[in-house]
């Protein structure tokens, strides 16, 4: 009998009552040490002071009111992303597949506003991860996502990352954008260079495409920037964002170009709760909170303690791991042994992780761990070595 939540995710053995700061506690009473984070989203760790402080607030206000009205918090929180970004306007959304959503219309209305609606292919790379609607699964490249789901929307060609001669040998009359994971999370935690994103944005500008980065993984905060392409000093002309700016509050936002978005008037796009009262006013205390030159430093600054300690127990088990790979606190530890089985056994000793491609296990704790909390995740990981 088919189980009354759709049967789609492996489930682990565990369920939780509550969190504090990177722990959580399960229903057998067990400690855990969160270095998941539900896959890059409890940036702030669990129960956060000022998140609680904002949500009950906000919840004794109002909750919700459609986007035919003005909604001060939504205006308020977009403003700052402007000031904060590359960006010139924000579109909220519920999660991170909408914002990717919003970003691949968005490049279609662009060429349509300017009567080049010829140009609609999008290149996109090989073992990417976008989210779950169709055009994300398609922009995706992988077939274990697109398995059973055709026939899929036109207009995306894959090329692998990293590959910039492959870029260019797609490019027609017909090509539009280029978008990409300036940090590759699901593939497992392969970094895009500085050169790599330079190049890249070289050859929009030569061919007059839109660049579209999809940072709902890297971005806020988790490489030590606000997000990730600032390493690069390269900026995009379409972001989408998600997972750390709600903190577990189910958000996302897709950042744009006054350019870019010229051609979003009014009618081509919406959403019902995207950009609430309840969802923004949490956003805000977190980008407030995260943005800060001191907060973000410190996420750089531990990500390396955590790296360099990674990198020694690997010279400490070199049959069990094979190599670290990340920037700031999105690392990616690499094994000999299956990674799914390490990922359990880890569980199974009181640290959460999650799997990645080429047999990755990711490391994403909340961005407000400190190096003892480091210290506690490598002995765990060299235990079980
Ligand atoms: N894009 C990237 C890079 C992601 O890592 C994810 C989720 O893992 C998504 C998009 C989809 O986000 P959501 O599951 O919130 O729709």
């Amino acid at each position: 009998m088919i189980s009354p939540v759709l049967p789609v995710y492996k489930k682990s053995e565990l369920a939780f009552t509550h969190g504090q700061g990177p722990y959580l506690w399960s229903t057998k009473n067990k400690k855990y040490l969160d270095f998941a984070s539900g896959v890059a989203v409890n940036c702030l760790g669990h129960a956060h002071e000022a998140m609680v402080k904002a949500l009950t607030e906000q919840a004794k206000k109002y909750w919700h009111v459609g986007n035919g009205h003005h909604i001060p918090e939504q205006e308020h929180l977009a403003q700052t992303l402007v000031n904060k970004t590359f960006a010139d306007t924000v579109f909220f959304t519920n999660s991170g597949v909408e914002a990717v959503e919003c970003g691949l219309k968005m490049i279609r209305r662009y060429f349509h506003s300017r009567k080049q609606s010829h140009k609609y292919e999008v290149i996109c790379c090989e073992n990417a991860f976008h989210g779950r609607s169709l055009a994300a699964i398609t922009a995706a490249g992988q077939k274990k996502l697109t398995d059973g789901f055709s026939p899929l929307p036109k207009g995306f060609v894959h090329v692998p990352f990293g590959d910039i001669e492959a870029i260019k040998n797609k490019i027609s009359h017909k090509t539009a954008a280029i978008f990409l994971e300036p940090i590759q999370g699901e593939g497992g935690i392969v970094v895009g260079t500085q050169k790599y994103l330079q190049q890249v944005r070289e050859i929009a500008n030569e061919y007059n495409l839109l660049l579209f980065f999809d940072e709902i993984q890297c971005g806020v905060g988790r490489t030590g920037k606000l997000f990730y392409h600032e390493w690069a000093n390269v900026i995009p002309d379409i972001m989408s964002i998600a997972k750390g700016i709600g903190g577990g509050f189910p958000m996302g936002a897709c950042l744009a170009t006054e350019k870019a978005a010229q051609g979003m008037t009014p009618g081509t796009h919406g959403s019902t709760c995207g950009g609430n009262p309840l969802a923004c006013t949490i956003g805000q205390t977190i980008i407030d909170i995260i943005s800060e030159e001191h907060f973000l430093k410190t996420v750089y600054n531990t990500g390396q303690y955590l790296y360099d300690a990674l990198t020694l127990l690997i010279d400490k088990h070199p049959n069990v791991l094979k190599s670290v790979r990340g920037k700031g606190l999105m690392l990616g530890l690499q094994t000999h042994v299956p990674n799914s089985e390490f990922v359990k056994k880890l569980r199974a000793n009181g640290l959460l992780t999650v799997i990645g491609g080429d047999n990755i296990v990711r490391i994403l704790p909340p961005l407000t761990i400190t190096k003892e909390h480091c210290d506690e995740a490598v002995d765990i990981i060299s235990s079980c070595c």
